[in-house]
Parts: structure tokens; C-alpha cells; sequence
């Protein structure tokens, strides 16, 4: 929100009012006086004017998850577990997940009440790479790495998908990397080069990786250089 407006939300405060004060520099975000009214200002950050608070600054969490098989990647399901039950209450509330996994997938989920910095961990444009190891119930075929690398139709979105890369590790398994996040995407790869996946673990997102020693279930608060490592 526009830093003026956070001002004029006040009842006693108009919008010019809003300008003034922050024009005559009596308006400070996280302590550092603002002149700018247009500045956006999140609800992460303190606003106060004169010394007096005017936006308490809420608390900003960004989780690690070792996702593990069988919970479900949302908020809420009336059938299944959610990953949201393995979060502790007090935190959970206010979370939302930024690229899901299938059910059956397990690895690195990223939780996180930040938007803004999510949005940019999704966002199809911005090409995030996303590291996946997979077992194949097929051998992997020579042609599949080039395959993905030329890219794959897919029908029902009438696309094909960016290149990706395929590392082969033995005949049935493979680290893959997409720059995308759609729907069932490493699966229904592999389903177009006539293989079929049984099981998927995400490795790493960006710069971040599943730390090894975090057994599946647990999380852990992302350190300041995992969220500032994001573009
Ligand atoms: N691709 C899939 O097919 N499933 C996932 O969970 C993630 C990527």
C-alpha cells in the first residue's frame, strides 16, 4: 500500500494531510525517515510519524518443509492430511505454499506469509529453476534429455514447455530441472516419452536446497541469505 494511504487510513488524517507530513519528513518506515507518498509500503514494515506508531510491522515467516509422501499441498481438504497440520498452529494461520507438490511427492515446499517475495518464486516469466529426483518405472531412453531439452506438447494447455535438463544417475532414475511449475509437469513429461514416474523428491528451488539432515516432516525458518539469494 501507497505510503500515503497508510497515513489516511487514519480517521484524523486527509490524504493531503498524508502528503505533508511525509513531505515535511515526520514519516519514517523501519526507522529511516520516507519523504516519498507514493513509496508502497508492506505490511511487513513499521510506519511511524512523529515517534508514534502508526503500522505495527507484522511478523514475516518463510519455511522450509521436508514434504513427505501422502500429505496433500493445501490449506485446507475435508479427505486428506494437509502439510499444513505438520506446521505448528500459531504459525500455520496465516501461510500459504509457493509451488506445490503432488500428494505422492516428497522434498522442498516452501511456506511463506511474503506474497510478494512467493510470487516471484512462481511466477512462469522470472524462471526459477526446480531441481526433482525421479524414478522412472521404465528405463530412461537415450533420446528422453533431448527430448525435454527441445521441450514437450502439452495438449490441454497447448504449449510446449521450456527446455529443461535431465542428468541420467542410473537406467530408472534421473535429477531433472524445469524453469516452470505446471500441473503434474515431470510426470506428464516422462508420460509423453512413454515413461511413467513412481516417485518424485524435490531437491532445491532457486538457491535454495532441502537442507540433508532435515528428516521429512520437520521445517525450519529460511535464514536471510536463502530469501535475499530470490531475484
Ligand atoms: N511435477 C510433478 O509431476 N509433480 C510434482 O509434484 C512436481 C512437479
Amino acid at each position: 500500500m501507497k505510503l500515503s494511504r497508510i497515513l489516511s487510513n487514519r480517521n484524523d488524517i486527509s490524504r493531503r494531510q498524508a502528503n505533508f507530513l511525509i513531505a515535511s519528513g515526520r514519516v519514517a518506515v523501519n526507522d529511516v525517515t520516507c519523504r516519498d507518498a507514493a513509496a508502497e509500503v508492506d505490511r511487513f514494515s513499521c510506519v511511524r510519524m512523529d515517534g508514534d506508531i502508526i503500522q505495527e510491522a507484522e511478523a514475516c515467516h518463510h519455511l522450509m518443509l521436508h514434504k513427505p509422501a501422502g500429505f496433500l499441498s493445501a490449506t485446507l481438504d475435508d479427505t486428506h492430511r494437509t502439510v499444513m497440520e505438520l506446521i505448528s498452529p500459531e504459525l500455520r494461520e496465516d501461510l500459504h505454499i509457493a509451488g506445490r507438490l503432488d500428494r505422492a511427492s516428497t522434498g522442498l515446499l516452501i511456506l511463506t506469509n511474503d506474497g510478494r517475495w512467493s510470487r516471484q518464486l512462481t511466477e512462469p516469466r522470472i524462471k526459477i529453476p526446480k531441481v526433482y529426483r525421479v524414478s522412472t518405472a521404465y528405463p530412461i531412453s537415450p533420446e528422453t534429455p533431448h527430448r525435454f531439452a527441445e521441450g514437450i506438447w502439452f495438449e490441454f494447455e497447448q504449449l510446449t514447455t521450456s527446455p529443461a535438463d535431465l542428468d541420467l544417475l542410473s537406467p530408472c532414475e534421473a535429477r531433472v530441472t524445469i524453469y516452470e511449475g505446471r500441473y503434474h509437469q515431470v510426470k506428464r513429461m516422462f508420460h509423453a516419452v512413454g515413461n511413467r514416474v513412481t516417485a518424485l523428491h524435490r531437491e532445491q528451488m532457486g538457491n535454495i536446497r532441502l537442507d540433508d539432515d532435515l528428516a521429512a516432516g520437520e521445517y525450519r525458518s529460511l535464514t536471510a541469505e536463502e530469501i535475499n539469494l530470490m531475484p
